[in-house]
């Protein structure tokens, strides 16, 4: 009786939510197209990761920047490196910050940063530095090998440039901070690192920092595979 009950509950459920009756945010809806400036929710990464194996969804959610917030260029499928094939790939050049240099992210990577800078690592920098990010220092997104460069075993994440090596941020207001010098400061510049480093924990499947070991002791690893791996 209960199951039945359940059942046509579901049944209900669906039927609402058909016709409209019952209206879901498109940041809770998995198929919902993405927008850059939805909240972030756990479906945030579900949607993320179904824009992997498709490119022209993936493109038009990065075209939801403001054009002078982004400035980027759709690469065609390549294979830089013998047995590391990359596609669905952009070259990064800049966002609401620059970088070091540009870099070549898959398009779900490079759609992950965006957001994480929007909702989470901007408006840490206000609250605790006091003033926006205006650089982001990386050390790289592809590499073609595998995880820890060992010659055998899983390749990494870096292999299909589905990760970002951070390893500081400048300010506008012209302060430098680095995870090597400054992770362990009792501070702004500690606290700021923690919550840039928490706050990427809702868009990217996987976070590694200082804390994981020392292998990251002066970047964060920022990749797509999992979720909401944090450590
Ligand atoms: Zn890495």
């Amino acid at each position: 009786m209960r199951g039945t009950l359940f059942i046509l509950g579901l049944i209900a459920l669906g039927v609402a939510l058909q016709k409209g009756i019952i209206d879901i945010p498109r940041h809770w809806t998995p198929w919902a197209p993405l927008y850059v400036d939805d909240p972030i929710t756990p479906v945030t990464q579900l949607k993320l990761k179904r824009l992997n194996d498709d490119r022209a969804a993936c493109l038009a959610a990065l075209d939801t920047v403001p054009e002078d917030e982004l400035r980027y260029t759709p690469l065609a499928d390549y294979t830089p490196t013998a047995s590391c094939p990359l596609t669905n790939v952009v070259r990064m050049q800049s966002s609401s910050v620059r970088f070091n240099q540009s870099f070549v992210a898959s398009c779900p990577l490079a759609l992950a940063w965006v957001m994480y800078e929007r909702h989470a690592l901007q408006p840490a920098a206000q609250a605790i530095m006091g003033s926006r990010v205006a650089q982001v220092n990386h050390v790289g997104s592809f590499a073609c090998r595998n995880v820890y460069g060992r010659d055998t075993g899983r390749r990494s994440e870096h292999a299909t440039a589905d990760a970002l090596d951070v390893v500081g941020f400048q300010f506008e207001d012209g302060r430098q901070i680095s995870l090597i010098n400054d992770w362990d400061d009792a501070n702004n510049a500690g606290k700021f690192l923690r919550a840039a480093r928490d706050g990427a924990c809702d868009t990217f499947g996987n976070v590694l920092g200082p804390e994981y070991n020392a292998a990251h002791a002066d970047h964060f690893h920022l990749g797509m595979r999992g979720f909401r791996l944090c450590r």
